[in-house]
This record gives structure tokens, sequence and C-alpha cells, in this order.
């Protein structure tokens, strides 16, 4: 399983407060790519007048092992006591690293998937078995599967960082549950999970004690105090209660608690209760209620953010972890600009750099399969042609008998060839998929394709990055660059 990175921990050897800022500050994203900010569409930062943030998983890094555990735990006590599920069937589950953000549940079936952008089941698990070929072939056949499109309600992507333990207990509780079933015991896991998070059960004992669920990011003070300095508004916008975001602000920041609300300095607004992603539809009706501070809002609706900071649309970027929520919805409804934190890009950017060469060597591999593949074909096509040739006369039947040795020979020796890359290929691909996550591999990419999490970042993300204190790094006038987009077409001519 790969362990959870703590932002507040330097990567320089050694070091700690305004040496290491300085020391990480200097260090260009162009050098360290785990760190950098990749872009999916233009952006000039310069022109950027607005940043907000989302807090749960974007500002406030969590120590997902314990706030896991805690959330598996009171689900678990709820699913005993209320619905009279044995204790044993809860026990035993799968380890952390099976509950990935972006899997895909059938809800019916009781089976987890990932699949590939256009739906394609690649893996899949019901309970904690892997299905072979021919069990999702029975299942899925040649169908696409995309959630919230096919079929109601059926198939369900887990997007939300908070989710983790739903998947675990979901999991163990499948292979106890007979077909017919699966719905249900998940409408339970669902709303005890729901009840945690709305009756304080959960953030009573996190706040409580915040140190032992928040990993402190020294560099998140500083990025908003950069920004400022910079001459762009900041400002937070979060689901959470106003008390709780106030509980958790001094630890996300480092600060000591005693400082109460001197935080909110660091902002020119903070909207806490807001409700994404209705937030981002005006059309809502919501009206925000005043919090306790005059640059407190609760609730509300995105045109209140804008009108309070004077930017709008483009003008504004936000930065949040959850792709429909944050990202997919506010792109649909306004047009600011957005960047997703995904904490597991800079995990995969890692096992990637442990493993030099491997990754090209994988591309390699696959251009030359590619190649051999056309020269099978090639070869197929012409044996084709020799075998219809009929009424050979005597002094042309060795010539032909000849050219189709050959021709044999040739597509042989191309078969073979092809055969070794493709082994070669999938040797290299598990070797590295494996090493990302021994159940479900990347969370980006599905073989050839991205998988449907890759796609809706490429579409709504303008920009993603593991930490949102990467943007730490960037001069506020930075100029993010889109990378070329090619058609396969323009590949084959380079
Ligand atoms: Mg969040």
């Amino acid at each position: 399983m790969n362990k959870q990175r703590n932002p507040g921990e330097s990567n320089n050897g050694g070091g700690s407060g305004w040496l290491d800022m300085i020391s990480m500050a200097i260090r260009t994203p162009v050098f360290d790519h785990h760190r950098a900010i990749y872009t999916n569409r233009t952006m000039r930062f310069g022109q950027i007048d607005a940043v907000g943030f989302d807090f749960d998983h974007t500002l406030a890094i969590y120590n997902n092992e314990a706030l896991d555990a805690l959330a598996g735990k009171l689900v678990a006590d709820r699913l005993v006591e209320h619905e009279g599920i044995p204790r044993e069937w809860l026990e035993g589950l799968p380890d952390l690293s099976f509950a990935k953000k972006a899997l895909i549940l059938d809800i019916d079936e009781g089976v987890i998937l990932k699949t590939d952008r256009y739906g394609h089941v690649l893996r899949a698990y019901r309970g904690k078995k892997k299905l072979t070929v021919s069990e999702k072939r029975r299942l899925y056949g040649d169908r696409d599967i995309i959630p919230h499109v096919t079929d109601g309600d059926r198939f369900i992507q887990v997007d939300h960082a908070f989710s983790r333990p739903e998947i675990l207990l979901w999991t163990a509780l499948v292979d106890h549950t007979e077909a017919g079933e699966r719905r249900t015991v998940w409408e339970k896991i669902r709303k005890h999970t729901d009840t945690i998070h709305r009756d304080g059960s959960l953030k009573s004992v996190i706040t409580a004690d915040p140190q032992k669920f928040i990993f402190q990011d020294p560099r998140t003070e500083a990025l908003l105090n950069h920004l400022r300095d910079c001459g762009k508004k900041v400002f937070l916008l979060t689901n959470s209660e106003w008390e709780y975001t106030q509980a958790m602000m001094n630890t996300v920041l480092g600060r000591d608690a005693s400082r109460g609300d001197e935080w909110l300095d660091l902002f020119d607004l903070v909207v806490a209760e807001g409700g994404k992603p209705t937030y981002f539809n005006p059309a809502a009706g919501r009206t925000a209620k005043p919090g306790i501070h005059e640059k407190v809002l609760l609730g509300g609706n995105l045109t209140e953010i804008e009108e309070c900071i004077g930017c709008t649309g483009p003008e504004i970027l936000y930065v949040g972890d959850h792709i429909y929520a944050d990202l997919i919805s506010s792109k649909r409804n306004v047009y600011w600009r957005t960047m997703l934190v995904v904490p597991e890009l800079e995990d995969e950017m890692v096992v990637q750099s442990a493993m030099p060469g491997l990754v090209r060597q994988l591309r390699e591999v696959d251009e030359r399969r590619i190649t051999t593949e056309r020269e099978v074909m090639h070869w197929k096509a012409v044996e084709a042609c020799l075998q219809s040739i009929e009424g050979v006369v005597d002094e042309e039947r060795n010539g032909v008998k000849k050219l189709r040795l050959e021709c044999h020979d040739a597509r042989k020796n191309a078969s073979d060839t092809l055969k070794a890359f493709i082994r070669q290929r999938e040797e290299l691909r598990s070797k590295l998929s494996t090493a990302t996550n021994e159940y479900w591999g990347s969370l980006f990419r599905a073989g050839n394709e991205l998988t449907h999490f890759g796609r809706q970042l490429e579409d709504y993300a303008c920009a993603y990055t593991s930490r949102a204190t990467n943007l730490l790094f960037y001069p506020a006038g930075h100029y993010f660059r889109s990378t070329m987009d090619y058609l396969p077409h323009e590949l084959e001519s380079m």
C-alpha cells in the first residue's frame, strides 16, 4: 500500500521554517515534476484576479489512515446497532489502497469497476474477489458503463475522498450478501455515512484532536500571503460548517488554537456551508445568511462571491479536490477557471520515478508493436491475394509457390515478433500498474486509454496538481501553457 505523504515533511534533507520555505521556493517546478502544475487549458495567471479554495482535502490535508479508520468505525457501529449486521462481517476489510478515488460501483451487482474513458470495463471486483475476463464479459459484455448516464442510478462514481470507508465496508458486506440485496446494503451504508457527517459524531471527534487528523503544510499560509501580496483576492468556499472550519483552520495553518479567528486576515471572503454543487447554480435561488464575521457568509450562490470580491467568470481560479462538486458543476454553470488537486498524482509520479526508463520503454515497445501489427496485416493481405490466384500456367506455378512460401515465412516472423512485443508490453504494464496500485493500477490511465476520471480531468480541469500549495512555486504572472494536443494522423507524420 502506498503510504500517504505528509506535505509538511521536507524533501530537502532537513531544514525548517524560513530556510525550508526558501529552499522549496527556489526549486522550480521544471525540475520537480512531482510538484508541478499541469495545464490542460492555457491560463495566464496574471489575468486571474481572485483565487478561491475548497477546504477539505484541498487546504486541509487529512491523515487518511486516521480519518478513514474513524469514519469506518462509526459507520460500522451504526450498521451493527441499527441494521443488525453481524460485527464479524465488518471485520477483515481490504486495505486502504483498495478504496481508490473515481471507482464506479454497480450497486445492483455488488461489483466495483474501473473503466476507460469510453466506459469499457477494465477491472472489476465483487467483494474481495477479482472477476475473471469471462465473468466481466458475462456481466457487461461490450457495453459501456457511464455513471450518472446509464441505468438510472445503478452505476455510481465515487468521487469523494470521504467515500473510502464506504467502499471498504461495502466490499466486506457484499461477500455476505445475496444477489438482489446489494443495492439495499449500499443504501444503508450511504444513509449511516451521511448521518455521521451530518449529526456531528465524526466532526466532534476530529475537532477534539485536530492534530491527529491533519497533516500541517507550512506552505499553506505562505501561499495565501503570496497571492494577496501579488494583488489577488483570496477566498474560501467550503461545504463544511463555519464551526468546523473555524475549529480546524488554525491546525491546518500550523497556528496555535489560541489565535482564534485571526486566520480570517488571510482571506478576503469566507463562504461556509456552501452546498456545492448547487452553489454554482444561481438559478437555484439560494441567498447567503451573514456569518458571525463581516467576511463570512453562510450558503448562498456564486454571484454573491463575485459581487463581494468584484471579480467574475474567468478572472477567478477555483482550486478544489472534488471532480464533480468543485469542477464539473462550476465549469458547466460559470466560467471560473479550475484547478483540481489530485494527491494521487504525486504518488504515481514517485512510483514512476523509482522505475526509471520503464515508462519510456513501455512507449517504445508499444510503438514497435503497432508497426509490427501493420506488417502482419500487410503479409496476411498479400498471402490471401496469392492464395486466390487461379489458373496458373505450369511455368508460373513454381514462381507463385515460391512467393507464397516467402510470404508465409515473412508473416510468421512478423507474427512471432508481434507476440513477443505484446508479451513484453503486458509485463511492463503489469509491473508499473502493480507498483502504482496492486488492485486498480493508475487513477489516470487504463491500458492505452485514459480512465473515466482521466477524461473528466482533461475536460473540466484547466490545470491540475498534487497539492494546492504547489501554486507557491509560480510567480503571479506565470503563463500556464497547455501541451499540444495531437490527433492520430498528426502523430503519424512526426
Ligand atoms: Mg474538498
